[in-house]
């Protein structure tokens, strides 16, 4: 199995110049990525449904760079798209008309959007949601629902964490996601004070079994919204392009007013997008949003392409149909060496939990930790407490290398557990 001296050596060296050695979410601390020392922390290079790390060892990637790589690393067409704007223009004085081209095809493309407005992080678009929906209404409040990442600015973290002060969080409202009920008690509770209902378009935390919408939960939200003009912005950061091309209300059969795309939207390239209804465009315009490389010409002529394919390909269907398949060889797998294996959330972007050995319940995920770590260590780049996601470039063999990694590492589980149980064996 894999060994990774060349990451060890440079962690260290990144520990003694930048906080955190490597910070935020592709970070040991913060990635899932427990046990790290059966990870790679550094890559070398990147192809297709692959990545290579500095030690030379090969992964098939099921993180997928947390999401942006849906189409495969460096693909042909969105790298040429990008390169070709490269030698043209790309951060100059005025936006270039690939703005106006990415916008048009944004509208036409995404079932909700009227309008579209680009930036950088995902975070950014959130951020932007809030402020549109504060400007357009008058109000202050915002409902969010418990567990979910919206990105980094303090109001959308806990409070208690370093950095994070009341007053950054005092016009924030928690509910379960589902919780209709609870939605409604705060309707109640802050008639006329709620500018906007901020929600991932199913439940993807970390740490947790993820959680579909029940029956008919989207549509009570908007009917609620409607009826309370409270502004419904979906964060599809994560799961935008997974699902539907369209937008996952548009797949969950719902309209939003705003909604936040980032993560796929260019395969790799740095763009992010917030598309909107015509109601709330002249909010949009009003706010004062913008930044140093938000109207940067190639990650737009990548996103251009990165759409254009994922529309030709039906990109969605594809990963849902590998998330599909893979799942329910996973979960076969582990049954096959009695271990239960739960798969929750939509498949191109599933949560996966070894939950039992030999019926043996195990809720601490100490189990699935063990198992992941030996899937890596054989050359299956998954993390313990994150979904996973499927990309268009995996193939039949893919999945076929990864269920036999899956198989020899539930048995390499079983034989540490036993070796952990009699120390002679
Ligand atoms: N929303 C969701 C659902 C996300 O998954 C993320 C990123 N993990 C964000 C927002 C923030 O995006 P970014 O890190 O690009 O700011």
């Amino acid at each position: 199995t894999y060994s990774y001296p060349k990451s060890a050596e440079l962690f260290g060296r990144a520990t003694r110049v930048i906080p955190g050695g490597v910070y935020g979410h592709l970070g040991p601390a913060e990635g899932c990525y427990m046990p790290i020392q059966d990870y790679p922390l550094f890559t070398q290079r990147a192809e297709g449904a692959y990545f290579w790390d500095v030690d030379g060892n090969r992964f098939i990637d099921y993180m997928c760079a947390f999401g942006p790589n849906i189409l495969g690393y460096n693909d042909p067409e969105v790298d040429a798209a990008a390169e070709k704007q490269q030698r043209l223009a790309n951060c100059t004085q005025n936006p270039t008309p690939l703005l106006i081209d990415l916008a048009e095809l944004m509208v036409d493309t995404v079932a909700m959007a009227d309008w579209a407005f680009f930036a950088k992080n995902g975070g950014d678009t959130t951020a932007f949601a809030v402020m549109i929906a504060r400007a357009a209404t008058g109000r202050d409040k915002v409902v969010l629902t418990h567990g979910a990442y919206h990105g980094v600015a303090p109001w959308m973290q806990q409070l208690g964490s370093p950095g994070v002060v009341g007053s950054d969080v005092s016009n924030n409202l928690y509910m379960d996601f589902g919780d209709v009920a609870r939605f409604e008690r705060y309707v109640e509770q802050h008639k006329g004070e709620i500018a906007c209902f901020l929600s991932t378009p199913y439940h993807h935390p970390v740490f947790d079994d993820n959680r579909t919408p029940p029956e008919g939960y989207w549509q009570r939200i908007r009917e609620i919204c409607t009826r309370e003009g409270i502004v419904l912005a979906i964060d599809d950061v994560r799961a935008g392009f997974r699902l539907d091309v369209r937008g996952s209300d548009a797949y969950y059969g719902f309209q939003a007013d705003l909604q936040c795309f980032c993560k796929a939207l260019a395969n790799g390239h740095n763009i992010s997008a917030i598309c909107g209804t015509d109601a709330l465009k002249d909010a949009a315009a009003s706010v004062m949003y913008t930044g140093s490389f938000w109207m940067s010409a190639v990650p737009m002529a990548a996103a251009i392409a990165c759409i254009t394919k994922m529309r030709e390909i039906d990109a969605a269907e594809i990963c849902l149909k590998t998330g599909t398949a893979l799942t329910r060889g996973l979960r076969d797998v582990a049954k096959a060496n009695d271990f239960d294996l739960s798969v929750s959330g939509e498949p191109s972007l599933w949560y996966m939990r070894t939950t039992a050995m030999d019926g043996v319940p195990d809720d601490n995920l100490l189990l699935h930790q063990a198992f992941v770590a030996e899937c890596v260590r054989r050359g299956v780049f998954f993390t313990n407490h994150h979904n996973l996601f499927t990309n268009t470039a995996m193939t039949d063999d893919d999945i076929t290398f990864t269920l036999e990694v899956a198989d020899a590492a539930y048995k390499a589980v079983r034989a540490r557990s036993r070796r952990i149980l009699s120390p002679e064996i």
